[in-house]
Order: C-alpha cells, then structure tokens, then sequence
C-alpha cells in the first residue's frame, strides 16, 4: 500500500505530464480500438529482426479492465494471465504509443516475444515511461512464469535494472519465444512507449543521456550556486529566487525523468509521486517571487505587487496540499496553477517590457522560450510527438535556454543599474568640478586684489602720503643693513638731519597747506640733490627729514647738505596772499663709527642740526665721530 493513499479508489499518480489539462484533450483524440480479439491470436514479435523490432508498437494486445472503476471498494482484478483466458476482447495497438486517460482501471498488456535465429539471443524489453505507478509483469518461462512486481510506489530496488525507466531482460534460445504480459495501474495517463532494445544499443543510447543528463544538470546546479553565492555577496533577492527557481524546475525535470527516485530517494516511493507536483509549487512559487522582484514590480506597479504576493501566498498553499491532498487531485492543482501563474508572468513581462523597462525585454524572450518548450513537452507527453525521450531532450534544451536568458535578463538588469549609478557619479562629479572651478577663480581673484592690497600697504607703510618720500619706518628698516655693509667694507656712511626753520610761523602765518606745500618743495629739492641709487632720503617726520649717503665721509655728505639748503634758500615759493616766501633749512651731519650704535649716529646727527639751530639756523653743522 502507498503510504499516501487516501483512499482505495485511486492508485495514485502514473505519467503526469506537466500540463494536465491537455489531458483532456487526449480524451477527444480517436482511440486505439480495434477489433476484438482473444490473447491466443496476438502477433509474434521476431526480437532478432531489426523490422520487427520497429514495428513493435503495431503488434501488442492490451485489455483494459475497468472493473475497479466502476466499483473502487470491490478491489477486483486478476492475479495472474492465466485469469485472462476467457477474455476474448483483446485489442490490437496500432502503431502509436499506448496511451490511456482513465485512472484506476488496469491496464493489461501482452506481447508474444520469438526468436527465429538458430543461436540465442538476449534483448531488453523497455518501457521508457518512469512515473508508473504498479506494474506487474510475467514472463512465461518453462511451464510457469518469471514475475516482477514493481513501479514507483515500489522501492527502487525491485526493478531487475537498476534504470530509471523499466527493463525487463529476455533471453531467448534460438527458435523459442516467450509471452510477457503487464498489468499496469496508475493514476491520471498513462504512457506507454515499449521498445524492444539490444544491449549494445541501449548502453550507447544510455551514455549518450547521461552525458546529457550531466551537463543538463550539472549546469542547472552550477548556475543555482552561482546565484546563490551572488545573493550572499549582494543581499539581492533576485539572485536567490533564481536559484530556487532553477532548482525546483530541476527537481521537477529529473523526478519527471524518473532520476530523482533512482538516485535521490530510491526507498521513498511516496515521495517519487509527490515529488512532481511539490516541485512544481515551488517552482511556480519561485518564479512568481522572481518575476516581482526582477521586473522591479513593488517600486512600479504596488497593486499589482500585491496579487503577486497573493499567487506566491496561494502557491505556497499548493505546496501544503501536496501533503494533505491525493496525488490525482494535487497534480491538477498544481499543474492549471503553474500554467495560470506563467501565463500571468508573461503577460506582467510584456507589459513591463512595453513600459519601457529594458530588462524586461530579456525576461519575455526567456519566458517565451519555456512556454514554447513546455508546449512540445506537453504534446509529446500525451502522444502528439515523437517518442518521450526526444520531447525530455527538447524540455531540457527549452529550460537550458531560458536559464542561460534569465542570467543575461539579470546581467542586463545589473548593467542598467550600474549604468545609471555610473551617469549619476558623472553628473556629480562634473557639477563638483564646476562648483571646483568657480570657486578657484573667485579664490585666485580674491588672492590678487589681497596681494595688490597688500603691496598698496606695504608701500603705503614704507612712503610718506604727502611728499611721496619714504618714511621713517623705511629709514629704520634699511639703515641697519647700510651700516653693517659699510662696517663690512669699512667704508663711511653719513646721515644728514635736516629741518625747517621756524616752520610753525610759517603755519601761523600763511596756514597749513601752505606749509604742506613748502614741505613738498622741500622734498622735490632733497631729491634732486641725491643721485646715487644707494642714496635714501626719508622724510623724518614733520617738517624733519633724513638723508643717509653710503660710501661718503663727513665732508663729502657736509657739502651735500650745504647744495641742498643753498638751493631751498634760492627758490621763492608763492604764498596765498600773492606774495612770495623763502624757506630756509638747518642740517646736521653725523658719520657712522663703526664701533658704535645706530642710536649714536641718531643722536650725534640731532645734536650737529640742534647747534646749526642754536647757531643762527640756515646752516650746517657736523658731529665729529
Ligand atoms: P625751529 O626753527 O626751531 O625748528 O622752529 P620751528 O617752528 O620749525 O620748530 P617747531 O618744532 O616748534 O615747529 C614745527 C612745526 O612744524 C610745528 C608744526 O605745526 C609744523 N608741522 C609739522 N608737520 C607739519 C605738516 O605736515 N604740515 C604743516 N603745514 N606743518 C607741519
Ligand atoms: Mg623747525
Ligand atoms: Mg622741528
């Protein structure tokens, strides 16, 4: 008994193909009745003649027994062949693959097996059509028969291979023959592509597929750990549903092909049935959250996002059925539900695609394929296709090229990401580099008027506003260096004082632009008397001035002194009332010691021009060192 049957009137679950409602379909299609006849009249097969081999499917008898349809409770059915005798409405296939539509009814085959050879011969009778539920088979031997009992509601162990689809081995002496008959009971439709293979043929045939069946596979796995590893290192949600996604239609292709019992759960038959639908809930589940999250739903479409959110929540209801309902009713569901949520997807995909969303377009392509891919897989499953190998090829060649477009669909997505990020960076950093450039100019702008500031001040510090003479400040800065290159060199430097004589009548009488007028003068004049570029002439402070001369001795610097005060005596300067004014100027002339201070010169020059004062002024006087 299936440990998950619910009740006695399904066997459940036989070759469910992935979409279910084609079944009915198959209902319309002319049956494969013929005449009736009994099972003594069935054809022989000659197993040895390549041409019989390939005419196999026009050759088998088959007699349905629908007596446990008609009443569940009753369990009748026959044991054996030998029960079969009295049937006499046998019928003839007729060169397709057998297929049936009906549930619970058994299902008996009878294929008359010779030799014609003189030598023996050994074959395999194959029947490549995994997810059979019971299936029981004789193989007359002698006087009585050779019996398998197996089926995927059986341990995997029972088959006589250890294949993923049914072999059973014929040995046949030369002119002998054998009748092997099956009784087969599952759930839903029922294939039933029989072959009769050599040995050497289907080993070729099998490596062939396992080397497929690998890379198919293989890649599908790589592709999921790939994903997944991109969603650990990014925390984006698409990669993982991705990876779920390609993992559970894996699951769903390899249970359909009969390899996950053969290898992931050989002694789980219950699980070899509900593998299938489960794996197409979580597929479909995955798919849905895939979809939301790629085609960027929740940000563009929030209504939308939320039917999403419930077919994810109404597919993970699908999953929780498989574990309550009986396999016949939850592959249904599962199946029109799968087919409604691609249908959706598709259409949300075009629709974002439509919007403008370019990385929709890669979606689409990538759904189109698996909906094209499904739909050959679909009509091969139920017989409108060749054989059930090719159409698994096809299936796996459709998901292979949807996978490896999902990828691309996702590097593109990435890549507008990345884009834009990209565009956003340039902008901002070309916005910086003008900001940057703007504020550089003002700087250097600023930093020219400070410096032209700076240099007016500077001159200002060192100049005298009203005779444009240097100041006394200039005098104090140069003369230390003066004094210490003449004492370098041994070489005199000379200082003249010089002052207006009674300047403060002057101001009394004639005002105070006069005055400023006569100190002008007076600078024009001590300017004319120095020539040497050495020369500094600084006005002192108010109507005092100084001249330094380098290199001059005492009486050199007296001789200036005399020239500059005969020629201020000489010029008569116009006074505001129209008559005219002769300034005079007293000097004192000191020269630098070089053993003594600056302080000394200063005071020596003060005292020389306070005794051309005390002395009658207009005059010069000396200092001796
Ligand atoms: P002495 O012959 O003894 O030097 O007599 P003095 O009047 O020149 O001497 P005192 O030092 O007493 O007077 C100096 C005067 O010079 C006082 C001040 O009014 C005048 N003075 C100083 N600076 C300026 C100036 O920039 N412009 C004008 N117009 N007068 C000034
Ligand atoms: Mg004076
Ligand atoms: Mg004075």
């Amino acid at each position: 008994m299936h440990p998950h049957r619910r009740n006695g009137s399904h066997s459940q679950r036989a070759g469910r193909c992935i979409f279910r409602f084609i079944l009915l379909l198959c209902t319309l299609l002319p049956g494969t009745h013929a005449l009736a006849l009994n099972a003594a009249s069935c054809p022989e097969v000659a197993a040895n003649m390549p041409e019989h081999r390939a005419s196999l499917l026009d050759n088998i008898c088959y007699y349905v027994d629908r007596r446990r349809l008609a009443n569940p409770e009753e369990n009748a059915r026959f044991e054996n062949p030998d029960e079969l005798a009295s049937i006499q409405d046998w019928q003839r296939s007729k060169g397709d693959e057998l297929i049936f539509t009906q549930s619970s009814a058994d299902y008996w085959l009878k294929i008359t097996m010779k030799n014609t050879a003189d030598s023996a011969g050994y074959w395999f009778l194959m029947l490549s059509y995994a997810p059979l539920d019971n299936i029981a088979m004789w193989v007359s031997e002698g006087d009585g028969y050779r019996q398998i009992h197996t089926g995927d509601h059986t341990v995997f162990s029972s088959r006589d291979v250890d294949y993923r689809y049914y072999l059973v081995p014929i040995l046949l002496e030369g002119n002998a023959k054998t009748d092997i008959y099956m009784r087969i009971n599952s759930s839903g439709a029922i294939n039933l592509p029989l072959s009769i293979e050599e040995p050497a043929n289907l080993i070729a045939q099998s490596n062939a597929l396992t080397l497929t069946h690998g890379l198919f596979y293989g890649a599908l796995l790589i592709f999921s750990a790939f994903n997944l590893l991109l969603f650990f290192s990014t925390g984006t949600a698409y990669y993982f549903f991705n990876a779920f996604y390609m993992l559970a239609t894996g699951l769903f292709l390899c249970s359909m092909a009969g390899l996950s019992f053969q290898y992931l759960w050989p002694n789980v038959p219950w699980l070899a049935n509900m593998a299938i639908p489960l794996s197409e809930g979580l597929s479909t589940l995955a798919f849905i959250l895939f979809g939301r999250a790629f085609l960027d739903i929740d940000e563009a479409q929030p209504r939308l996002s939320g039917l999403l959110k419930y077919l994810a929540s109404f597919s993970v209801l699908v999953i929780a059925l498989c574990f309550v309902l009986p396999y016949s009713i939850v592959i249904k569901i599962a199946t029109l539900y799968g087919l409604f949520c691609i249908v959706t997807l598709f259409v949300i995909g075009i629709q974002r695609w439509l919007q403008g969303y370019s990385p929709a377009k890669w979606y689409v392509f990538a759904w189109s394929t698996m909906a094209i891919g499904t739909c050959i897989y679909a009509l091969a499953a139920f017989g409108y296709l060749a054989d059930f190998l090719a159409q698994e090829i096809l299936m796996q060649i459709a998901v292979g090229v949807q996978v490896i477009l999902l990828n691309y669909a996702m590097v593109q997505r990435w890549r507008l990401l990345t884009d834009k990020v990209l565009s956003m960076e340039t902008a901002a950093r070309h916005e910086l580099e003008i900001r940057v450039d703007e504020r550089t100019t003002q700087l250097r702008d600023t930093m020219r008027q400070l410096e032209v500031a700076n240099q007016r001040l500077e001159e200002l510090s060192i100049h005298d506003d009203l005779t444009g003479l240097h100041n006394r400040r200039h005098l104090d800065a140069a003369l230390p260096d003066i004094c210490a290159e003449g004492r370098r060199l041994k070489q005199p430097v000379a200082l003249i004082m010089l002052d207006a004589d009674r300047f403060k009548t002057i101001n009394d009488t004639y005002g105070h632009p006069f005055g400023d007028r006569c100190l002008k003068v007076i600078a024009e004049t001590l300017l004319r008397h120095i020539k040497r570029p050495m020369d500094i002439v600084v006005r002192f402070g108010g109507e005092e001035f100084a001249v330094v001369l380098p290199k001059t001795e005492l009486a050199g610097a007296m001789a200036v002194a005399q020239a500059i005060l005969e020629d201020i005596a000489s010029q008569a300067i116009e006074t505001p009332d129209g008559d005219t004014y002769t300034i005079t100027l007293s000097a004192g002339v000191a020269t630098y010691s070089h053993r003594d201070s600056l302080e000394a010169l200063y005071q020596r020059a003060d005292k020389a021009l306070y005794q051309a004062k005390e002395t009658g002024r207009n005059r010069v006087c000396a200092s001796e060192a």
